[in-house]
């Protein structure tokens, strides 16, 4: 059972994005924004299966407009998101059937690339738990109660998760299912593994690996898309 699933998370508000349609399906270069990301793990010759997390009221627009339009034909289905990211992952992850690593991925990176994920399953297979990241460029501070500055974090210490995050599959299920009990919200699941006391290898991602969040993000999108080899339908 050497087998790989990528649960690909899209059941969001996204309320940062001020727009009145989920921002996974705002399209760039024509194309919704979760499709671009579907597109590269559906390609990948690394990742057997995919999981699709979706908000209720938004599954059978997924199914209709993006995984037949677009013939996803490695998403073996689709289930509902939950009211937190971590609730979405965790009914990813009860879905997976017959495989030993898992990336879980945010819907709203579609700039991943085939290296990145090759690196991720290679990592989670030596270390248990991998994610990709980059440096921050600017200084993270700490700030106090009344909006002062209150000290400076070493830059070099300091690293920004992306996903994918990768995982032993049986590794990440226990941890998800004792997160339930001790009712605190996380927002990434390198942290559900901190809090059991697990490591996670961190390895180098890429800036372009963007999460589309605001509508700036958009802007960004589209430049990087011109410059990216990715084949677009
Ligand atoms: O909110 P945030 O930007 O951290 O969300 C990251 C990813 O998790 C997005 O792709 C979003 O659709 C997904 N998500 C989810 N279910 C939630 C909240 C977020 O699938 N309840």
């Amino acid at each position: 059972m050497n087998k790989t699933c990528a649960i690909v998370l899209a059941a969001g508000k996204g309320k940062r994005m001020k727009s009145n349609i989920n921002k996974q399906f705002i399209k760039i270069n024509d194309m919704p924004i979760l499709a671009h990301t579907l597109n590269v793990f559906n390609k990948s010759k690394y990742i057997d299966k995919i999981i699709l997390v979706a908000a209720e009221d938004e599954i059978s627009y997924c199914k209709e407009k993006i995984i037949c339009k677009y013939n996803f034909n490695n998403v073996v289905s689709i289930v509902k998101g939950g009211k937190e990211r971590q609730n979405s992952v965790y009914n990813g992850l009860k879905a997976v059937k017959n495989c030993n690593i898992v990336l879980i991925h945010d819907g709203a990176r579609p700039f991943i690339s085939d290296d990145i994920i090759k690196k991720g399953i290679e990592f989670a297979r030596i270390y248990g738990a991998a994610a990709c990241g980059v440096m921050p460029k600017d200084t993270i501070k700490i700030k106090d109660t009344n909006g002062f500055s209150k000290s400076s974090l070493n830059r070099e210490n300091l690293f920004i998760v992306q996903t994918p995050q990768c995982f032993k599959y049986d590794l990440i299920r226990k941890c998800h299912e004792k997160l339930i009990d001790k009712k605190v919200k996380v927002t990434d699941d390198t942290s559900v593994l901190e809090i059991f006391n697990y490591k996670t290898y961190l390895y180098d991602g890429d800036y372009s690996n963007i999460k589309i969040t605001t509508p700036e993000d958009l802007i960004i999108a589209k430049e990087i898309l011109k410059e990216s080899k990715q084949k677009i339908y």
